[in-house]
């Protein structure tokens, strides 16, 4: 992969970028986001941000590699820390991490959000943590992906500044991913509640201690969620 040869999920995530966004992808590694989003025009300024030194290095090499010096800015940095309040950053991209890493990211640098309309989101795993984090933080879904790339799965959620309410089944699979059940949505689903049920035969023949048992009531629970969802 190099910066024109995108990965689908990542051109996926590409597609929600706003015309002439001023985007900051934090966890860039190689920057290949950015890099590919200048390069096609799409956006002018970008920041790459990277917590890691290797990859941050990377990171240098591939902008000034591809010429891009003057339109995107690598730091590295923590999470959102990388932005700074005179990029006028209005997009925060935040990929290939799990959900729960995404919203402690968002969490820690919530100062930096003021001037930020969009986040656009691709946790691996664990979507639900980005859906609750939404809704404690006075943001609302406005868009969501599924995909299917090399037998991995991949969530796509995209918030705007805004209150809504979402039901215990849509924080858990996506008000608009429940809508739309493509074969990638029925494919997670189908793998999830194998592992579950799974899980919940071990749990069997466990002692039953108050941690186990609510362990097996929530696995219960999503299952009977799940379950009406897989059969309409
Ligand atoms: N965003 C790219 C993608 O979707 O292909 C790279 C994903 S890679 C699996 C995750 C990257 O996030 C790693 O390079 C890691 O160093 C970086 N990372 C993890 N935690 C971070 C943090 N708190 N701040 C900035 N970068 C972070």
């Amino acid at each position: 992969m190099n910066s024109i040869q995108l990965s689908n999920r990542l051109k996926k995530v590409c597609s929600y970028v706003k015309e002439d966004a001023v985007i900051a992808d934090i966890g860039s590694d190689h920057a290949y986001l950015p890099c590919y989003l200048v390069l096609n025009n799409k956006v002018n300024k970008a920041i790459a941000g990277e917590v890691v030194r290797g990859p941050y290095e990377s990171a240098l090499r591939n902008v000034k590699k591809n010429g891009l010096q003057e339109h995107v800015s690598v730091r590295l940095a923590n999470g959102l820390f990388a932005i700074e309040p005179s990029d006028d950053v209005d997009t925060v991209i935040i990929a290939g991490m799990g959900g729960t890493l995404i919203s402690t990211i968002l969490d820690k640098g919530i100062a930096l959000l003021g001037n930020v309309s969009r986040l656009i989101l691709q946790p691996n795993l664990h979507a639900q943590a980005i859906r609750q984090w939404a809704v404690e933080n006075k943001w609302k879904i406005v868009a969501e992906d599924i995909l299917n790339e090399d037998d991995k799965i991949y969530e796509i959620v995209v918030l705007e500044k805004g209150s809504e309410v979402y039901n215990e089944l849509e924080l858990l699979v996506g008000p608009f991913l429940i809508s739309s059940k493509n074969d990638a949505f029925i494919e997670k689903w189908t793998r999830e509640t194998n592992e579950w049920r799974r899980v919940l035969k071990s749990l069997e023949n466990a002692e039953e201690t108050m941690a186990i048992k609510s362990k097996k009531e929530q696995l219960i629970t999503n299952l009977a969620l799940i379950g009406k969802v897989l059969s309409t």
